[in-house]
């Protein structure tokens, strides 16, 4: 029986998650859960997987939830303090990271530390410390398991393959809802238009990513750290049907792709379960009414987000922190319609021009470098 926690357990990744538990409940136990304030869902939650430990954010929606659950033999937990709760917590085997955002740092170095598998979604934390991630992940012997459908189809195109025999890993990209477009065409883009993403369903801060291809520039460096390559090893190919969810090209010129349909339980089954295989319900890939695949270059100038996520990666220590902060602001102001669809790309290049770059940076001084960024944003704003 495999014990897992899940932080975020309300949003799009932690439901999935859980509906893959509920088709697999002899082999996996919910031993926690943790949201940020949707109490009637994590209620619903708990009483259906009776994980022995919750969490919430706010101290007054864990007293609600107290509440709620007092016949429960649970216990309930709130803010930072609860999450590294959670994440070393005894009888947990595996963490599934499926916040948003950068409050995931702590919470998965901590887990890492007690020697629990990452199921890893949430991006934001390995762009940010992935320095200090990955090696502390050898160190304990942790596996470190993608989520993102991308490093997934990475992560199998690997399988059984050696890394010195890589010549380049090539990651898919739908284009989001407004590949073709020109600068011009984007200036008066509402947060309405840019939610709707053509072919994945997911949380409203990953849609503007998508629309952005800032989610595109946080898989590259994601990629960088997952799979131990150099930069200008990722190159970033636009297939708009999200069918290929990414490639490896080996030095012969082979290149070995994962395929399927665009649904995330199908890598977060795969994190799940590696290195086993399970059926999924539903339907599959059919060729015949796909008919076919096509491709496109990114188109860099319109959407500065991808190309200033590669300057962000080859500047190293605290740039990816800056571009990440400076980024969840900028997208947390475009949702409440407080600046346009293009000023969230300028002020992250704004933020990475003013930066003086910190080599190799502890916990501390990540997280010192995403308040400076949200401080440089709201003095600019004044
Ligand atoms: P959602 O917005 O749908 O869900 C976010 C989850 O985090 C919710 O459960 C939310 O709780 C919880 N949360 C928010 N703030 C806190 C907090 N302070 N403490 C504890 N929990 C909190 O996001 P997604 O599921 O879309 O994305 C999650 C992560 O996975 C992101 O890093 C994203 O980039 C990545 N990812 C997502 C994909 C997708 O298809 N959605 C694909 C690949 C990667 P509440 O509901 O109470 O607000
Ligand atoms: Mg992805």
């Amino acid at each position: 029986m495999k014990k897992i926690g899940i932080l975020g357990s309300t949003g799009s990744i932690g439901t999935q998650t859980l509906e893959i538990v509920r088709n697999h409940r002899e082999e996996i136990q919910v031993a926690a859960l943790a949201a940020g304030s949707n109490v009637a869902l994590l209620e619903k939650q708990i009483r259906e997987f009776r994980p022995k430990m919750a969490a919430l954010w706010s101290q007054e929606a864990c007293r609600d939830l107290r509440s709620r659950v007092s016949d429960l033999d649970i216990k309930i937990v709130s803010g930072m303090e609860g999450l590294l709760e959670i994440a070393s917590m005894d009888g947990m085997d595996a963490l599934v990271t499926a916040v948003v955002g950068m409050i995931g740092v702590r919470p998965t170095l901590t887990a890492i530390e007690q020697g629990k598998d990452i199921l890893l979604a949430n991006k934001e934390t390995l762009v940010t410390a992935g320095h200090l991630l990955m090696p502390l992940a050898r160190e304990k012997g942790v596996a470190i398991l993608p989520v993102d459908s991308e490093h997934s189809a990475i992560f199998q195109s690997l399988n059984g393959e050696q890394k010195s025999q890589i010549k380049k890993i090539l990651l898919t990209a739908s284009g989001g809802p407004f590949r073709g477009k020109k600068r011009m065409e984007l200036t008066a883009v509402r947060a309405e238009d840019a939610l709707k993403h053509p072919n994945w369903s997911m949380g409203k801060k990953i849609t503007i990513d998508s629309a952005t291809l800032v989610n595109k520039g946080l898989e590259v460096i994601e990629a960088k750290w997952l799979f131990d390559v150099e930069p200008g090893q990722i190159q970033v190919v636009v297939q708009p049907q999200s069918i290929i969810h990414s490639m490896v090209e080996y030095l012969d010129g082979s290149v070995i792709a994962q395929l399927g349909l665009p649904d995330m339980k199908l890598p977060i089954q795969y994190a799940l379960f590696y290195p086993e295989r399970k059926p999924m319900p539903g339907p599959s890939l059919d060729f015949y009414k796909l008919a076919q695949i096509t491709f496109e270059q990114p188109d860099t100038d319109t959407f500065r987000g991808l190309a200033l996520a590669y300057e962000a990666m080859e500047a190293g220590g605290t740039m990816p922190t800056v571009y990440n902060a400076a980024n969840e602001k900028a997208v947390s102001l475009f949702l409440d319609h407080r600046i346009s669809f293009l000023q969230i790309a300028e002020i992250i290049e704004m933020c990475m021009r003013r930066h003086t770059v910190t080599s190799n940076p502890d916990v501390n001084c990540i997280l010192e470098t995403e308040q400076w960024t949200y401080d440089c944003i709201r003095e600019t704003m004044h």
